[in-house]
């Protein structure tokens, strides 16, 4: 430790919001490369140690996965899996291999092949596949620790509150820090886009990744971390404590004015009940939605059961799944959307032809219809959760009443089935549908008639009716500037909602929106669905309408 007099201001990119004080605490890793890289075995006892040492990677990864799963969500371990399926993949495998018939020992001909496989990853030049190329690095270290006996890195963590730092983060090491006294982190490298920095978010502490190589010499230092502003301050100064100690109390009396809210009913002013629910990815964030009370799932995103997975996702695993996530709700109803695959979210297994405009092309309800066995396996499992809780149902990118009765004379066969198989489900499940193209907000009246439910999914409504790509950062200033459009055939959806005796709500990123809840409330709309963290900030906007 030194005692440094300047504050010291490092940038980096912040990938999670807050800020925190505490001690620096630097995690090095211990150096492998070099460890274990004697003479060589002979070729078939150095394959015998490399695939014993791959076996046991292979546990260890699975642990991870189970553990990560259990106590932060699917979506987050899912790095696990994948550094699973890369231990076993060929060129990686096949090169370490190669490498050790030519004479090497394993520990080098893991650390080269890590290396070489890396280098096409990055060569590839985008950034998920250099993503990738992290991950490449991630097993073989792991490899070589399991080859030489060293452990991953060392952290000694201290007893006190502390922020680490660290050249760079493994997933695994990310998920096993001691989160006691852990305030935040610092990386020297990674990407916003890296799954260190998605668990990071998951987590819930500040973060600040690509701040170049700190010197160690800060280690016990005192420090701010401020992952909003991208800054981390060693050695603060008074003016810097002053305006952390501002943010701190800011901060501490929003959630304390915020928790005091639960329990409340949702109602404004005027004594109009506003249905405020959560949107989740996976069953694992239903625990995050049940602690900010959010009053039910508005939208249970099931592609991640897809999109995780190298082949169709079974019934079992998907009834598992979905049953968990309204466990986690605790009666409170769950609103699970069938699988809303294509466009953006690709999963290799479903073999969907290159498209010209994908999001205009093959997806969701589209792709479940020309499917029926795929919608049928995953409408059994919807089905069977609903023994457990409150479960609804709801189809998206619905662009005609048609779609949605062939949707129905499905769910009609499933049900049969499962009656006939003595399966428990709720015979009163209700079905509903997502407004998310112009077309549906224009023949609502029709499709009210058809089914128990809308939700307006305002991200798909916008890019529909503006014709401005939602994954287009350029467009962004023209949908904010173009919404009226969009929140009138939103008003249109409503009207034929109630004329039918039904309900709507919205579930796309417009509803966290606080400068447009006096108007949704206004025109009528009966539910709010929103991530967990926006749930309690919303009601106490809600409390305040007329
Ligand atoms: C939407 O389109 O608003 C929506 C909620 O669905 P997704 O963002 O998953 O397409
Ligand atoms: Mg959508």
């Amino acid at each position: 430790m030194v005692i440094t007099h300047e504050p010291v201001k490092i940038k980096g990119q912040g990938i999670s919001g807050g800020a925190a004080k505490g001690k620096l605490h630097f995690l090095v890793h211990r150096e492998t490369r070099e460890s274990g890289t004697g003479t060589p075995l002979s070729p078939e006892e150095e394959l015998a140690r490399l695939s014993s040492a791959i076996e046991k990677a292979q546990a260890q990864l699975s642990e991870l996965y189970e553990n990560t799963a259990r106590t932060i969500g699917e979506k987050e371990a899912e790095i696990f899996r994948i550094h699973s399926m890369l231990l076993d993949d060929e060129e990686f495998r096949g090169t370490a291999e190669n490498f050790i018939s030519q004479g090497m020992n394993a520990v080098e001909a893991v650390r080269r092949s890590g290396e070489s496989v890396a280098e096409i990853f990055r060569e590839l030049g985008d950034d998920y596949l250099s993503g990738r190329a992290q991950d490449i690095k991630f097993i073989s270290d792991r490899l070589c620790r399991i080859l030489t006996g060293d452990g991953e890195a060392e952290s000694d963590e201290p007893d006190e509150p502390y922020i680490l730092v660290s050249d760079d983060l493994s997933p695994g090491e990310t998920v096993r820090l001691d989160r006691r006294h852990l305030l935040g982190f610092v990386t020297f490298g990674g990407s916003a886009n890296s799954h260190t920095a998605i668990l990071a978010r998951a987590l819930g502490l500040p973060a600040l990744i690509g701040t170049g190589e700190i010197d160690p010499i800060y280690d016990g230092e005192s420090a701010i971390i401020d992952a909003s502003r991208g800054e981390l301050i060693i050695s603060p100064g008074i003016g810097e404590l002053d305006r952390f100690a501002g943010e701190v109390r800011k901060k501490e009396a929003d959630e304390a004015r915020l928790k005091s809210l639960i329990g409340r009913p949702t109602v404004t002013r005027s004594g109009k009940k506003i249905k405020l629910y959560a949107n989740i990815g996976s069953p694992g964030e239903a625990d995050a939605a049940y602690r900010n009370d959010a009053e039910g799932v508005g939208l249970l995103r099931s592609e991640f059961l897809y999109l995780s997975a190298s082949d169709y996702p079974d019934e079992e695993t998907q009834f598992t799944a979905y049953r968990e996530a309204v466990a986690g709700m605790h009666g409170r109803p769950v609103v699970i959307r069938t699988l809303d695959i294509g466009a953006d979210k690709k999963a290799d297994y479903f073999a969907l032809p290159e498209e010209e405009n994908p999001a205009l092309g093959m997806r969701a309800i589209r792709l479940c219809l020309s499917r029926p066995e795929v919608f049928k396996t995953q409408l059994r499992a919807i089905c069977r959760a609903s023994a457990f809780g409150k479960v609804l149902i709801m189809l998206p990118m619905i662009v005609s009443v048609d779609e949605v009765r062939k949707a129905k004379r499905i769910f009609v066969e499933v049900k049969n089935e499962l009656r006939y198989e003595c399966l428990a489900f709720d015979e009163d499940i209700r079905l509903g549908v997502m407004i998310e193209t112009p077309a549906s907000a224009i023949m609502s009246d029709e499709l009210a008639r058809e089914v128990d439910f809308f939700s307006v999914g305002t991200n798909d409504l916008i890019q529909y009716t503006l014709a401005a790509d939602r994954q287009n950062p350029a467009l962004e200033e023209l949908c904010r500037d173009n919404l009226e459009p969009v929140m009138r055939l939103i008003e249109k959806a409503t009207e034929s909602a109630h004329a039918n005796g039904k309900w709507i709500g919205i579930c796309g990123e417009l509803a966290a929106d606080l400068s447009l809840t006096d108007r949704f409330v206004s025109m009528g709309i009966d539910e709010l669905s929103v991530s967990p963290p926006t749930v309690l900030p919303l009601r106490e906007k809600i409390l305040g309408c007329h």
